[in-house]
């Protein structure tokens, strides 16, 4: 992992990169690459042991154009300001290019929950929520989980919310428990997003995923649901995973739920029995495979690892896992990345489905989730690949962000300069 790449700055280069091959003026574009509005603050809270502790947290605003500002919470000990506004500014992109009604925020706390405990984190949990109170809303800021975060955390903030707020508004954050107002198939979303973006960019190529050789790195909620999905919807052979405990291989293919089942019961991947050899996690993003799939965090493959990448395709379930300079060698190399702000839209989707059930109190089957959620990313797979072959643009990421910035402009121009 490249931890010296800041991932504000790789964002911002994306939108130039993308920017150039628009009629846009540098003026206009300023106000895209950056924030509206960030909150930084501390939050100090009782710890069991009597004593207080201090934890930074951030909240950004990225642009709310399109509509409420849409965005995840993490709780993990690399959490930046630069980070926070890097992964609201992909939500705006994000939102945009799958075409869904919203902007573009994040949250993050520094801390590495691991430390705490449960009661501790509830208490740190809602100190963030009363924070946040006077910025989000049904219409206004909707947070969702990221890294570490979860249902569990989610119910707290929607209740610290409602209660201080005294009323019920479920649709201020999603990604809930189904009985506090979630929506079938949001957990799986990110990785079924993942699989329907590798299943549509193999048939782009006219190649078969059935026994298509796959590496994940990276196995949470995003890299095991699309492991599982790819194999058990399309006979891909799951032939490497990684957490950061260390990576596990077995060129016969190794069984994505059994391996699930194994890290959930003992923490991690490696010593799984399936397995025929560890590796690490490095020897994993270099494998000769024809699908590599990053879903761990930021700047995973810098410039001089992606000159050592041997996959034919890569989709990003993570956020921002490749740097510019990765980016640049494997455009240069010619392998196929399928941008993260397409790939893993899947979570805000169903994100937003949850939000619409919400304001309207009337639930979905998860068939129909899964249905509509099929629907958004084969069109704007569909979207991706026309603007791709439209314009003079190097790679797909170059051409997810021309869709997506045309969406935003066009907003942020009808709705004029004010005041
Ligand atoms: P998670 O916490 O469930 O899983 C993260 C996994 O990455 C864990 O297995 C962890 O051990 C592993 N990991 C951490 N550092 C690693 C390293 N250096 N090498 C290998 N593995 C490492 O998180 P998640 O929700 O699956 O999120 C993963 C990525 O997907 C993040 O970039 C997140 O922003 C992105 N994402 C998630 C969602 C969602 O709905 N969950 C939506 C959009 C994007």
């Amino acid at each position: 992992m490249s931890g010296d790449v800041n991932p504000f700055e790789s964002l911002q280069e994306q939108i130039d990169d993308a920017a150039a091959h628009m009629d846009v003026g540098d003026d206009v574009i300023e106000r895209l690459k950056n924030p509206e509005r960030v909150l930084e603050t501390n939050l100090s809270v009782e710890l069991d042991d009597g004593s207080v502790g201090v934890f930074r947290a951030y909240r950004s605003q990225f642009n709310g154009d399109r509509g409420p500002y849409k965005g995840g919470i993490r709780y993990h000990p690399d959490v930046s300001r630069d980070e926070v506004k890097a992964l609201s500014g992909w939500m705006v992109y994000k939102c945009a290019v799958v075409d869904i009604p919203y902007g573009g925020g994040k949250g993050g706390i520094v801390i590495d929950p691991r430390e705490y405990s449960e009661a501790e984190l509830e208490r740190i949990t809602r100190a963030f929520a009363t924070e946040l109170r006077p910025l989000i809303g049904e219409d206004r800021d909707v947070p969702a989980p990221d890294v570490n975060t979860g249902q569990r955390e989610m119910n707290w903030i929607k209740d610290t919310y409602e209660t201080l707020e005294n009323t019920t508004a479920p649709g201020v954050i999603t990604g809930k428990a189904i009985d506090s107002g979630g929506s079938a198939g949001r957990v799986e979303a990110t990785g079924r997003s993942t699989m329907l973006t590798a299943r549509e960019t193999f048939d782009y190529f006219g190649k078969d995923l059935y026994s298509a050789s796959v590496a994940v790195q990276g196995y949470g909620n995003a890299g095991s649901v699309a492991a599982k999905l790819l194999e058990a919807d399309h006979g891909a052979n799951i032939v490497a995973v990684s957490d950061s405990s260390g990576a596990i291989y077995n060129p016969n293919g190794l069984d994505a739920q059994k391996t699930k089942e194994y890290k959930n019961e003992t923490g991690s991947v490696t010593g799984y029995l399936g397995a025929k050899e560890e590796l690490t996690n490095e020897e994993l993003l270099t494998l000769d495979v024809d699908l590599l799939v990053p879903a761990a965090l930021e700047n995973a493959i810098d410039g001089e690892l992606a000159a050592d990448v041997d996959a034919d395709v890569i989709v990003e379930a993570a956020n921002g896992p490749l740097t510019p300079e990765a980016d640049d060698v494997l455009t240069e190399r010619d392998v196929t990345v399928i941008p993260d702000i397409l790939t893993n839209a899947g979570g805000v989707t169903v994100s937003y489905f949850e939000w619409v059930q919400n304001r309207q109190r009337f639930y979905w089957t998860e068939s129909r989730v899964n249905e509509e959620l099929e629907r958004h990313i084969v069109e704007a797979f569909d979207g991706l690949v026309e603007c791709y072959e439209a314009y003079d643009v190097p790679n797909f990421r170059t051409a997810a962000y021309v869709v997506a910035l045309k969406r935003v402009l066009n907003a942020s121009e009808e709705a004029g300069r004010w005041p």
